[in-house]
């Protein structure tokens, strides 16, 4: 039964909104600010990686606050003018900075068209909704974890571990954490992880009132995973102290060198201690997408969470990440709330019982699983698992250049994705070893060419890359070798000159 609505006139003399006065005009410049996006995508190769922001932008960006608007034309000319020339880089084909995506040109329009429905996604009975629980279904089935798991989308993998290990703490402590609050019973609740995990685990455990010391960092070999006899000690140490271990962390893709810890063996460790398995598989458990790559992340699917990010290797736009929680009670044991203003109905628009605010932090949220359905639909899966497998061959193949380089010195194995490496000819003492390699870092980024990141391994600043980038090509690696090796010279010989 609908009901006709009634005219509402034109909006009187003092009364506002937000709609434009002009329809066509607006129709006009928005149909330019699309056609500037496509081609900002289409012709991405042409333009350096990134630039610098010059003294006169970054005043633009620095204004008084506006009392009168200017007008949609004259707002999106000063994007055009400030904003838009002056991008992060992680579309350009020779992006590898940290794990950023590139995104793609269906997620850029999926990104307007989530923006045109505003849906408040996850809480009605709406479609959005449908969509949502549509990508997190087809995730658990990828990632080979059974129909019954739970999940959710979130902002982030910073966010997926954090709702996976508030689920981990409150099913594992012992007393009920929900209720009564951290530390209602003697023993500090402890958590397991190498010491190459992300620090967006130790940024949960502390926002889980568990405190920084409860972050027991293990050991890890010479591939960089958790070393398992570490980890038995650390645990029969603290057990024996009277403490509370609750859950321990494996990584699918560590973010300094791409290792994947023995999650089969963490999985076997975790049910015999009773503990709780969340593994970060942040960019690294889209791994189990190529048919190459999937046994290098097996027994992630014996994990009771996990956390991954769609942004990073699915090459969707900022931003979107996932959670799987396979207990389903648990999960919205952790997160249920019994608001009066939030009641699910049987029928109108809140007849939708699965409602996000039960599965994590948010209440509104965003329509962010629009651009990963009609990323899936447009592309499948194996074209998907396909660009995993082409940036590891990627990877592979930078790393054999690395490696026959008189220049250049590999200071990791070669995990999933990632190569780090040092501009390093051999007669280079630590400091300034470090110091010509910062500067490689440095000028590289600045001139455009390719977007590397850095850490530090072993004590060192070591450069390193992580190729989530549908755009890159084997050629791309040389040139970047080839940039490489000249400008690093070029900086040695600098200094050298220097210090005469
Ligand atoms: C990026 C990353 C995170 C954090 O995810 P965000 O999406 O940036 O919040 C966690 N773990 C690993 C291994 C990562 O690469």
């Amino acid at each position: 039964m609908s009901i006709l609505p009634p005219r509402v006139p034109e909006p009187s003399c003092d009364e506002v909104d937000l709609d434009p006065k002009d329809w066509d005009a607006f129709r006009a410049l928005a149909h330019r600010a699309l056609d500037q996006m496509i081609d900002g995508q289409q012709f991405v190769r042409d333009q350096p990686a990134w630039r610098p922001i010059p003294k006169s932008v970054e005043a633009a960006l620095r204004t008084e606050r506006p009392m009168k608007g200017q007008g949609a034309e004259a707002a999106y000319e000063d994007f055009l003018e400030w904003v838009w020339p002056y991008p992060t880089g992680n579309r350009h084909p020779r992006f590898w900075g940290w794990a950023g995506g590139a995104g793609t040109p269906l997620t850029l329009v999926a990104e307007m068209l989530s923006g045109g429905l505003n849906a408040m996604t996850g809480h009605f009975n709406d479609a959005s909704s449908r969509v949502d629980r549509q990508v997190v279904d087809w995730m658990k089935d990828a990632f080979g974890f059974p129909a019954e798991v739970s999940g959710t989308l979130t902002s982030g993998g910073s966010v997926a571990n954090l709702v996976g290990l508030t689920c981990a703490r409150d099913q594992m402590a012992g007393y009920d954490v929900a209720e009564h609050g951290i530390g209602a019973e003697p023993g500090l609740l402890t958590v397991y992880a190498s010491r190459e995990t992300h620090s967006s685990v130790m940024k949960a455990v502390r926002m889980l009132g568990m405190g920084r010391e409860a972050l027991r960092w293990i050991a890890v070999d010479e591939q960089f995973r958790i070393d398992l006899r570490d980890l038995r000690d650390r645990l029969a140490a603290d057990r024996a102290a009277g403490m509370r271990p609750v859950a321990i962390v494996g990584n699918a893709g560590t973010i300094n060198t791409g290792a994947v810890d023995d999650l089969n063996a963490l999985a076997d460790h975790a049910r015999s201690e009773r503990l709780w398995l969340h593994v970060d598989g942040a960019f690294g458990a889209m791994a189990a997408l190529s048919p190459e790559l999937k046994d290098a992340v097996s027994g992630m699917e014996r994990a009771d969470s996990l956390a991954f990010d769609f942004h990073k290797w699915m090459n969707i736009p900022y931003e979107a990440g996932c959670v799987l929680i396979r207990d389903r009670a648990a999960h919205v044991h952790s997160f249920a709330t019994d608001a009066n203003y939030l009641q699910i109905l049987t029928r109108g628009t809140g007849a939708w019982s699965e409602v996000a605010h039960e599965r994590g932090l948010q209440l509104s949220r965003a329509f962010k699983a629009l651009k990963v359905w009609l990323l899936i639909k447009e592309q499948g899966f194996e074209t998907l698992g396909r660009i995993v497998t082409q940036n590891s061959r990627q990877a592979r193949y930078f790393a054999d250049r690395v490696d026959r380089s008189r220049k250049l010195r590999r200071v990791a194995p070669v995990g999933l994705n990632v190569v780090a490496f040092r501009y390093d000819p051999g007669n280079l003492d630590g400091e300034r070893s470090d110091a010509i390699n910062l500067e490689l870092l440095m000028r590289i980024q600045e001139s455009g060419l390719a977007i590397p990141s850095s850490t530090k391994l072993h004590g060192r600043f070591t450069i390193r890359i992580c190729i989530c980038n549908h755009r890159s090509r084997l050629e791309d690696f040389d040139v970047f070798t080839d940039a490489l090796e000249e400008t690093g010279d070029r900086i040695a010989t600098e200094l050298e000159q220097e210090k005469s």
